[in-house]
């Protein structure tokens, strides 16, 4: 049995004002046959090494191509995209044959030409491997989840935790399906349902917690081999964006129809429960001044994971403006000012406007006066997973006793570590204000007294029956109309 696997994964923004291209998918890997070992702190390392693993144990023959990634922003420059589709296709032309192929994809990848880059992969690769190979693909929740996809793979599994904590568990669910059907001891039939939703869907919180444990429930029914909900991606403007259930079932089509149905309707039915109600930055911040203990407040609109430019300093301003100190808030992508405060050195107090740079999401900048109190080159963070998040050179400073955290890598804030790893002791500050929008979840829990999702300003808000579709296919979709299904 020879195995080939490889991974392409960006999330594109498509209101985002700037492209992905090579720099984006160059700020960790790309990896070519060497993400098993060059790449191992990296989400894609990480799951490479598991499928790795896996055919070890199994006495398959393990091939590793190409893994890249890049952090969302718009659509992927349409070369770009091109050129790493053509060596996975190349790969699988000059190294096959193979009887099983594994990709690791996020889903809601856009290029300049092309809506939906999965199912395009998909298509091809199964142009070129042919109708009996094994095509496997994992995907992020934050997909479009298309027909087209769903057609072209023999099997596609999603991730089911937001954060999405259980990415590894989920590849090895996907390799054991495939495994099956190439040897032909499964006959996996998907069946996709389209929930007629946009939205938000953390499985942290009720009431997705428990439709998370419906979903693995159904998969302990006989036959049926996986259930996946696909949120989908509501800043990525394509015909099939919404929220969609997937289901696998072991050669019988109208099982996997019955259980997507079923899972469907339970998650529409809790449509009005699901929306997003967070707080605005005012109301937040009087919520972190009367509690006793430690708060984080997580500044949804301006998260780099869902494409946003992570330079708007709108709740830093309001912090200030409300007089908070013993705080502290990041990452700011801002190199430019890293680059001067590192130029200042440690200790020097200057004039330093902060964000605000990137286009209208940004918002105002902020001039203050900062300190600069630690430097630290190519700093990073814990990621999901066992995986490490780059942060770049990144800065320090102190503003009015809030402690600002400044880097040159666009990212979100998953991980105290992006603090403390500046020296910045947590401990003894009772409000930290970080750039994410859920993912902060899973490592910020254990050590936080409330977690506070903020409705702030920036390019990402969660108005959904406010975002302006040009694309989308079905525009009755809920929260624009109250019961798109018909189901009251
Ligand atoms: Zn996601």
């Amino acid at each position: 049995m020879r195995v080939f696997v490889a991974g392409l994964i960006t999330e594109t923004n498509t209101f985002a004002p700037w492209p992905t291209g090579l720099r984006g998918f160059s700020e960790e890997g790309p990896f070519r046959g060497d993400a098993t070992t060059r790449g191992r702190d990296s989400e894609m390392g990480v799951m490479a090494c598991g499928w790795r693993d896996l055919c070890r144990a199994r006495g398959f023959e393990f091939v590793e191509g190409l893994f890249a990634f890049a952090q969302p922003s718009g659509r992927t420059v349409q070369s770009v995209y091109e050129d790493f589709r053509g060596e996975i296709l190349a790969d699988l032309r000059d190294r096959g044959p193979f009887d099983m192929v594994l990709l690791f994809l996020h889903g809601a990848m856009a290029s300049q030409d092309c809506d939906d880059c999965e199912g395009d992969i998909l298509a091809r690769v199964r142009e070129v491997v042919g109708p009996d190979v094994a095509v496997g693909a994992e995907l992020d929740p934050h997909c479009h989840l298309t027909p087209l996809m769903a057609e072209k793979a023999t099997a596609i599994v999603l991730m089911k935790e937001y954060p999405h904590t259980d990415y590894l568990e989920r590849g090895c669910e996907l390799f054991d399906i495939c495994a099956g059907a190439a040897q032909k001891t499964l006959k996996p039939v998907s069946h996709l349902f389209d929930c007629r939703m946009v939205g938000f869907y953390p499985t942290t919180t009720e009431p997705m917690r428990s439709l998370v444990e419906k979903m693995k429930a159904a998969e302990q029914r006989p036959g049926v081999l996986s259930v996946s909900f696909g949120h989908g991606f509501p800043w990525g403007d394509t015909p099939e964006t919404g929220s969609k259930v997937l289901v696998i079932a072991d050669g019988d089509a109208g099982l996997a129809g019955k259980v997507a149905a079923g899972i469907g309707h339970a998650i529409y039915d809790l449509r009005r429960e699901l929306l997003p109600r967070f707080p605005k930055t005012v109301e937040a911040i009087s919520i972190a001044r009367e509690s006793n203990g430690c708060v984080v407040l997580a500044d949804t609109a301006d998260n780099a994971g869902g494409g946003a430019p992570s330079d708007n300093v709108s709740l830093l301003k309001a912090m200030l403006d409300a007089g908070i100190r013993n705080a502290v808030f990041g990452g700011v992508w801002d190199p430019v000012a890293v680059r001067i405060c590192a130029e200042a050195g440690l200790g020097a107090t200057l004039a330093l406007r902060i964000g605000g740079k990137c286009g209208p999401a940004s918002g105002e900048p902020l001039d203050v006066r900062a300190t600069v109190m630690a430097f630290r080159a190519d700093h990073d963070q814990q990621g999901l997973g066992p995986a490490r998040s780059a942060m770049g050179d990144s800065v320090w400073v102190d503003v009015e006793g809030i402690a600002v955290v400044l880097m040159s890598t666009r990212t979100q804030i998953f991980a105290p570590d992006a603090f403390t790893g500046l020296g910045i002791d947590l401990k003894e500050h009772r409000i930290i204000a970080l750039k994410s929008s859920w993912h902060f979840q899973a490592l910020f829990g254990p050590m936080a007294d409330q977690l506070v999702a903020v409705s702030t300003p920036g390019a990402i808000q969660m108005d959904f029956a406010a975002i302006a579709y040009r694309k989308k296919r079905d525009l009755d979709y809920f929260p624009r109309k109250p019961d798109p299904l018909g189901r009251g």
